[in-house]
């Protein structure tokens, strides 16, 4: 039997309404804006801040992407209520992955709202329908802890899934957004294209920055990482040409092609340094122990001090290196 990735895969309230996201320099060429259309909602995960940001799109049947888990529903509650919205008035729940993190309070917003939708890719829609074995597996990593972390992670009904298996064009919260498959960080992965403003909303696939950081932190964890379809994913996402990402660790990110040019840039030498690692006599201990020490003295020197708890929150060097190192194994075995 397969296993399910259960995660974690590892701002305040923005509230300016309805302006163009887009904006033309006098030379013709767009200059990075803020999407203003949007509002992001810190669900302040375990009292962090700018950790978990979920969408919300207003509009027509709003919409919220990546709601985050049970335990920090009050907290996106509260962002609702400060934008004028309750859990009733929301039309969607769209995911881009059934990570804890990501979509773990979908059923309980259902159970509140029995008429919002939750969109997902397919591979991940008999889990949130049936969540039994991914609930199993994050008890694999999580143990006793499992409430305390995540809370509920209930099912939702059938009828309100609907399956996407990528290239869709939706019609949310009046808005037109169109869907890609972006598997590499996750077998279950999708990302939306806003097309009235250009925002990407990419999940984890283009890994983790806080507040325009010039760092980003790719996410690895077991079991579904492939490098080959997440290269392939990040040209989908390219081609959308959007004006910025929006990364659920954390919110707004502009200069797309610097932002994907860096995370490449890591991931490979992430990639490397575990595939050296597995093919050594070295034990993953002492692997983990190493890689661990090298991407921490890498964001310590990229990022502030205050932020650095907060990469390493998401981006769990140890569990990434596990998810690199699965990888390689399966991908040496079949050569
Ligand atoms: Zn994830």
């Amino acid at each position: 039997m397969a296993r399910v990735s259960a995660g974690p895969c590892q701002g305040p309230l923005t509230s300016v309404r309805g302006a163009p996201a887009i904006s033309v320099t006098c030379a013709g060429m767009r200059e990075a804006t803020t999407d203003t259309s949007t509002q992001t909602i810190d669900v302040e995960y375990l009292g962090m801040t700018r950790y978990i940001a979920c969408c919300l799109l207003e509009g027509d049947g709003p919409a919220i992407i990546d709601p985050g888990p049970t335990v920090s529903l009050g907290k996106l509650e509260e962002g609702l209520w400060r934008a004028g919205l309750s859990i009733d008035d929301l039309g969607s729940v769209l995911l881009t992955h059934i990570h804890l993190d990501h979509a773990g309070a979908a059923g309980t917003i259902v159970k509140r709202n029995p008429r919002i939708k939750v969109y997902v890719h397919e591979k991940g829609a008999s889990h949130m329908i049936d969540p039994e074995r991914l609930l199993a597996s994050a008890e694999h990593l999580y143990g006793d802890q499992m409430d305390v972390l995540w809370g509920d992670f209930l099912a939702v009904p059938k009828d309100n899934v609907r399956a996407l298996s990528g290239g869709e064009a939706l019609e949310v919260a009046g808005r037109q957004l169109q869907v890609a498959y972006t598997p590499g960080h996750a077998v279950h992965h999708v990302s939306y294209l806003d097309t009235s403003t250009g925002t990407a909303y990419v999940g984890d696939t283009a890994g983790i920055r806080i507040a325009n950081d010039p760092f980003v932190l790719p996410v690895t964890p077991p079991p579904d990482i492939d490098l080959e379809l997440w290269e392939s994913s990040l040209q989908k996402i390219e081609a959308w040409r959007p004006e910025r990402l929006f990364v659920t660790h954390f919110g707004q990110a502009d200069g797309v092609e610097g932002h994907l040019d860096r995370f490449r840039g890591h991931l490979h030498d992430w990639a490397t340094a575990v595939r050296r690692g597995v093919e050594s006599d070295a034990s993953d201990e002492q692997c983990v122990e190493e890689f661990t020490a090298s991407v921490e003295s890498r964001l310590n020197e990229s990022v502030s001090a205050d932020k650095v708890p907060l990469y390493l929150q998401g981006g769990a060097p140890s569990m990434s290196w596990h998810g690199l190192a699965r990888y390689w194994r399966r991908t040496l075995e079949a050569t």
